[in-house]
């Protein structure tokens, strides 16, 4: 049985998700959509109100009292989300409703460790700066993680990166709560928001493309999480017994294949170029270059098929910055796996969004922020 003061949460919440699924609602319709009393929505809303979690705003309308509308506050309660990645720095700043207010991207001039601490650091206190309202802090990062601890273990992508205490360094210097999130998690709770094909779905994974193959999962409706530093590796599976050595100290990795900088070395090595001029070769519709981006997509084919006959996802989503050098390269990797499936498969690919992964790592805390300032847990 529930008591009284985990009822009001209970529904303070469907309100608050109600709110959040509309630019805006009148009290009339929040009840419609919540299933909850009149006197319910009035008071849990005059709450919201009275906190700065939500503002009202008059509805024009043709004689008569004028309908209150309500929305989530647009410039209150703040998040910033940074995702760490080889491909760039990503900077955002998410409202309540989960829309990005600001947004930056900063390339990478140097991998190593105390340089890329320096530019994130003085880049987020220009930003919390320019946005005193900021609550939070929210880090993308790729790599091993401990989500306990908030400390990046390890990635292959920076120099003499090694447990970093990200979290701590950022609370110590600029006393925000700070949250460590794994990337593709991330990258799951964006689309789970705001893709409408991946509505109501229970199961399913979401893959991101870029310099590294990263994996999470929608398992019974939510991010499957262990709470430790397991993580799914698609990335680490092997494509090719005892091949060409990975990052990660194993051979044959499908990273060290299909992924951008696994493409990059390949290329660089058969052609006898600079592994930078990649990108550019296929875009000039090189022919060495279309060929290692042709076999890195057969692999991903097989790696994605041998996904869906192992689990038996309801859909597999597709993102990454694979997509922004090469949107082609979608219909090759699913020719690829429905050639190695018997059944059909729902392979969705997502429009690439710079910003998602910065902007999932705020919308995970988002819920969880909601409560601690309606309830102060
Ligand atoms: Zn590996």
């Amino acid at each position: 049985m529930q008591t009284n003061f985990e009822l009001k949460r209970h529904n303070t919440m469907k309100i608050f998700q109600a709110m959040r699924s509309r630019e805006s609602v009148s009290r009339k319709e929040l009840a419609t959509l919540t299933g909850l009393s009149w006197g319910s929505v009035s008071a849990i809303s005059a709450e919201l109100l009275q906190k700065g979690i939500a503002v009202a705003e008059k509805e024009a309308s043709a004689g008569g009292r004028p309908a209150e509308r309500l929305a989530l506050s647009p410039d209150k309660f703040l998040q910033l989300g940074i995702d760490i990645n080889s491909v760039g720095l990503s900077f955002v700043v998410v409202n309540l409703q989960g829309k990005a207010v600001y947004s930056e991207l900063l390339p990478i001039e140097s991998r190593d460790k105390d340089d890329l601490l320096t530019l994130l650091y003085a880049q987020t206190e220009r930003i919390l700066l320019q946005t005193p309202s900021v609550i939070g802090i929210n880090l993308s990062m790729q790599g091993k993680i401990n989500k306990k601890t908030g400390v990046s273990l390890r990635t292959n992508f920076f120099k003499a990166w090694k447990d970093v205490p990200l979290v701590h360094s950022f609370e110590r210097r600029f006393s925000i709560p700070t949250k460590l999130y794994h990337d593709p998690d991330c990258l799951l709770y964006y689309h789970m928001q705001n893709d409408p094909r991946l509505s109501g779905k229970n199961d399913g994974f979401v893959v991101r493309l870029d310099d590294g193959i990263g994996m999470s999962r929608l398992l019974g409706g939510r991010l499957y999480e262990r709470g430790d530093d397991a993580s799914y590796e698609l990335g680490h599976t092997i494509a090719v017994p005892d091949g060409r050595a990975c990052a990660c100290g194993k051979r044959g990795c499908l990273e060290a294949y299909a992924s951008l900088r696994g493409m990059r070395e390949i290329y660089a090595e058969k052609s006898g170029e600079k592994a930078a001029s990649f990108p550019e070769k296929l875009r000039t519709g090189d022919g060495l270059a279309q060929a290692v981006l042709r076999e890195a997509c057969d692999r991903l084919g097989v790696a994605i098929a041998n996904l869906f006959t192992l689990s038996a996802p309801e859909f597999i989503l597709l993102d990454g910055g694979l997509f922004a050098q090469a949107p082609y390269c979608f219909d090759e990797i699913e020719k690829n796996t429905r050639a190695r499936l018997a059944d059909d498969c729902n392979l969705l690919f997502a429009a690439y969004t710079r910003e998602a992964p910065a902007i999932g790592a705020c919308l995970i805390t988002v819920e969880k922020t909601t409560e601690e300032i309606l309830f102060g847990l």
